[in-house]
């Protein structure tokens, strides 16, 4: 299939959501790159893609070098502290910020602010990144002297179930988190974005007001 005809279907599934769901802001759609080639993200590009999401730094890099200049681009994935230097100046959005020591390194080495979300890991599964649901407005409020560190909002992956009802109460307890955060007022914290949502169910993420979803499989294969 087309990128192109893939992302239509996937719009036209988004805007019946939001229809039903009464909702009116219209979620960013990230194309996650990091199974295809340059090719194939250039070809969503053409279809108007200008979100891309990576999860490693070399891929990350080949498509940041590759694509044209007015693409933001996504760093998804955990990134080892060691390789902050080499990645973080390219980054648009960091989704995975889940430790101390990663917010300093990221400080001590980007010349701008980075917009990042903290990563959650909400279902609580030991082999998920993130931090607890409980831990989160703690974090948060240690990384008020980090200038060039702006937490725009949460982040999550779902665990990988059929069970719909588990997967929106997930994505249900990172939306009252992160309203809990915008509720502090922190000015580095402004918390107003939710990236929440894959492949298998951004639909319900969007439905718990995902502001950025992150889809690979179906819109540019796998
Ligand atoms: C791979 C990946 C995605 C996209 O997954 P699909 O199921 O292919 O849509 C989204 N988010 C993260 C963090 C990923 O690593």
């Amino acid at each position: 299939m087309h990128v192109s005809e893939n992302l239509q279907y996937i719009k036209d599934q988004i805007n019946d959501q939001l229809e039903k769901s009464k909702l009116s802001t219209k979620p960013n759609v990230i194309a996650v790159t990091k199974y295809v080639t340059i090719e194939r993200a250039k070809e969503a590009y053409k279809a108007g893609i200008k979100h891309f999401g990576e999860n490693r730094v070399e891929g990350f890099l080949t498509k940041k070098e590759q694509l044209p200049d007015d693409v933001t681009m996504h760093f998804i994935g955990s990134l080892q502290t060691r390789k902050v230097k080499d990645v973080i100046n390219d980054i648009d959005y960091f989704h995975a910020l889940d430790r101390l020591k990663l917010a300093k390194e990221i400080n001590k080495r980007a010349n701008h602010t980075v917009k990042c979300f903290v990563q959650v890991n909400v279902s609580g599964e030991e082999s998920k990144h993130g931090i607890q649901l409980s831990e989160v407005t703690d974090f948060i409020e240690q990384l008020k002297d980090y200038e060039h560190i702006e937490v725009v909002g949460l982040m999550t992956m779902a665990p990988y179930t059929d069970d719909e009802t588990y997967i929106k109460s997930i994505f249900e307890q990172l939306r009252i988190k992160k309203e809990h955060i915008q509720q502090l007022n922190l000015s580095y914290a402004p918390c107003n974005e939710l990236s929440m949502g894959m492949s298998n169910d951004y639909l319900l993420a969007i439905e718990e007001g995902a502001t950025f979803v992150r889809i690979g499989t179906k819109l540019v294969g796998e």
